[in-house]
């Protein structure tokens, strides 16, 4: 991995950046988590997701409704802004949150696929919540919707992150503990993430609706939360028995 870090938005200096670096040694399927940025891709710093005029041109780049684009886009993009911080924690070495520490890297098609953070946290709960509320309200405004079903997607992308991670580790119980504290120390508006466990393996109980059987050619989610609960085991019960 020698010289990934190097190649970042310009605010992400290469030596501190070392300390990300350490963190994905230490998690097998580092890249696959958005914790390597993948060559080819464009690097940006984080805060523009905070920048009400560029978000909103991204929603209006991906077309359709405003609402569903920008749910969608935050799904995923909530879910790679997460990653070095949760990341941090699982392996022991806390990176910060900050926009101000953090680039981005963007697929040609203008998804966030990987984020490094260039500094230890300080107070990791403070950092989230400045980050993600600077982001929500970014996205909202480009959005014209409310931030509540936005905080919702955090939660979910924090509690996903965290699972996978502790299958990556090799240690889920330990990792998705941690869910708890993390949003326990954000604070409001940030629900509480939860999880559900069917047939030994565990699922993130989801808070938000990701709009995506809105898209052309969507599906229904699996983990959909409008399910009857009964049907959503069941569905997650096959995937738990084929994984
Ligand atoms: S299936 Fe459920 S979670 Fe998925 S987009 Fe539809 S309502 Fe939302």
């Amino acid at each position: 991995m020698g010289g990934w870090f190097r190649a970042t938005a310009g605010q992400t200096d290469p030596v501190t950046a070392r300390v990300q670096q350490a963190v994905a040694a230490r998690i097998p399927g580092a890249a696959a988590l958005g914790l390597v940025p993948p060559p080819g891709a464009e690097a940006v710093p984080a805060s523009r997701l905070a920048d009400r005029e560029w978000t909103a041109a991204v929603v209006r780049g991906r077309g359709g409704d405003a609402r569903v684009a920008a749910t969608v886009w935050w799904y995923s993009a909530s879910a790679v802004l997460l990653s070095p911080p949760l990341a941090g924690l699982v392996a022991g070495q806390p990176l910060s949150a900050r926009l101000a520490d953090t680039a981005l890297w963007l697929s040609p098609a203008g998804l966030p696929v990987a984020a490094v953070s260039s500094a230890p946290a300080g107070d990791l709960g403070a950092e989230l919540r400045g980050s993600l509320g600077a982001v929500v309200a970014a996205v909202a405004s480009a959005a014209g919707m409310r931030p509540r079903p936005l905080w919702a997607i955090a939660t979910d992308s924090l509690a996903n992150g965290l699972l996978a991670l502790g299958r990556a580790v090799g240690d889920v119980p330990g990792a998705t503990a941690l869910a708890g504290r993390v949003a326990a120390a954000v604070g409001p508006p940030l629900p509480a993430p939860r999880y559900e466990d069917v047939r030994g393996r565990r699922f993130t109980r989801r808070a938000s609706c990701c709009l995506v059987d809105r898209l052309p050619g969507g599906s229904l989610c699996t983990s959909c939360p409008r399910r009857p609960p009964a049907e959503r085991r069941r569905l997650l019960a096959a995937v738990a028995v084929r994984s």
